[in-house]
């Protein structure tokens, strides 16, 4: 794919250096590339940058198979790059965006390559392990991450973090826990962090019984409360995997030991997350669950851009609740935090099978609360064959996350 000569490449890096260190008081508009940008995350990122188009410019924007709505995104924010991961797509993004001046790429390559083009931010928003490569690749140049994509951090937490430093560059949490973690512990002393407390909205089944539970359907499952959200995000809501998988997000992120994290059920999904300090005090953030907060942040920390997101009245919301987790009947939360514990690979183990049975799951091959006990059982397995050790690479953490997939697939053929 074409991008940028060496030269090009280092006047826009100045550029951007200045534009940061600067707060983005600098005259150029702040480049933006979207990684996933036909998703959730994806399109409440590009409705943001349409409201103020003068202050962004849309470098790249990628998509696995939907054409139509990249090329729609494309037109509307005239990015400079469109690519679609899927190959056989070429021709159709090539003949949607005809006639403009966006270029055109497809294939898995390519989208690494457009993380790679020089930006002020990188949104990385695909979903799940597919994508690590091209959020690392984007760090390796010096691009700041606002990271949706908590696999990246989950599958390969060290590897990331040791990447971001040694670059130079942020990782900046767009998850909404995390985001709101980021802020609470603005200025804080490590060592004056007692807890942080991630709040879970409980999902659709907070108050479901284990029996009922264990009927529930791809639609009732994909029914969340209060968030709208990608499929695969939605279900991991559901059995609470994904409160899990943030827990190891916020490890990975924050100067905190497994035994420093904890979750607490707040069905109002008003407060996203409390940090604990040792004086007894207790910082929280607060905000109405709209995804396009904690994105705004991402893109415009160290400052604040305006949005169009409903404004808290909490004299109208009248109270807000919080309960302790069952982990009798979600599981899913017992086995992460384990693995936490474990650490190792079995977090990357453990994300590869559970993507593996959530698709499972969507495809009507098992019922809801075999996801957990698929993910469970492939750790054992994954530990009986010795694939629980560090990884210091990424290429030796994807070598694991396909033999996790690998046996997560014979266990649930085992099971049809
Ligand atoms: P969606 O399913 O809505 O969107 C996924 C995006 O990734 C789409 O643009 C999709 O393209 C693209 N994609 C999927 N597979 C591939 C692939 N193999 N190669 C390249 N691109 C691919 O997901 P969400 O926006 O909900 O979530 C994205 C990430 O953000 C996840 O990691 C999730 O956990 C995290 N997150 C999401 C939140 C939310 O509110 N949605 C909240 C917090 C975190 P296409 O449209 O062509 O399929």
């Amino acid at each position: 794919m074409s991008t940028f000569t060496a030269r090009e490449t280092d006047k826009i890096k100045k550029e951007i250096n200045h534009a940061v260190n600067l707060n983005r008081t600098a005259t150029s508009p702040y480049r933006v590339s979207v990684l996933g940008a036909t998703g959730s995350i994806g399109t409440s990122t590009l409705d943001l940058i349409g409201r103020d188009p003068t202050s962004f410019e849309v470098v790249a924007l990628t998509a696995n198979t939907n054409v139509e709505a990249l090329a729609q995104l494309a037109k509307r924010h005239k990015a400079q790059h469109a690519v679609i991961a899927d190959n056989s797509k070429y021709q159709d993004l090539k003949n949607a965006l005809s006639g403009t001046s966006t270029k055109v790429s497809s294939g898995a390559k390519a989208v690494i390559d457009a993380a790679c083009i020089p930006a002020h931010c990188v949104i990385a928003a695909i979903v799940g392990a597919a994508g690590l490569k091209s959020a690392f690749a984007s760090l390796s140049q010096g691009n700041r991450l606002g990271l949706a994509n908590k696999e990246c951090l989950v599958c390969a937490g060290d590897v990331f973090i040791k990447q971001a430093k040694s670059k130079g560059t942020q990782i900046l949490p767009v998850d909404s826990e995390h985001s709101a973690a980021f802020q609470a512990l603005s200025g804080a002393h490590p060592e004056t962090i007692e807890k942080i407390t991630l709040t879970a909205s409980g999902g659709p089944f907070r108050n479901w019984s284990q029996e009922k539970i264990s009927k529930a359907t791809l639609s009732q499952a994909l029914n969340h409360p209060n968030w709208s959200m990608g499929p695969k995000v939605t279900i991991d809501s559901a059995s609470m995997m994904n409160k899990g998988l943030e827990l190891i997000e916020a490890y990975h992120l924050f100067p905190v030991t497994a035994d420093q994290l904890d979750t607490v059920i707040h069905p109002q999904s008003i407060i996203h997350c409390l940090v604990s300090y040792t004086d007894g005090s207790v910082l929280a953030q607060l905000s109405d669950p709209d995804m396009r907060t904690p994105i705004a942040l991402a893109l415009s920390w160290p400052s604040r851009m305006k949005t169009p997101t409903k404004r808290l009245d909490l004299a109208s919301i009248g109270e807000l609740t919080f309960e302790r987790p069952d982990e009798t009947r979600f599981p899913a939360l017992t086995i992460a935090r384990e693995v936490l514990r474990n650490g190792g690979s079995a977090p990357n183990v453990m994300n590869a099978a559970n993507e593996v049975a959530v698709c499972a799951f969507i495809d009507g091959q098992i019922g809801f609360c075999q996801i957990s006990s698929t993910v469970q059982t492939v750790l054992d397995i994954a530990h009986a064959k010795g694939l629980l050790r560090n990884s210091s690479t990424l290429e030796d953490v994807l070598e694991i996350d396909t033999q996790a997939r690998a046996i997560a697939k014979t266990y649930i053929r085992s099971l049809c």
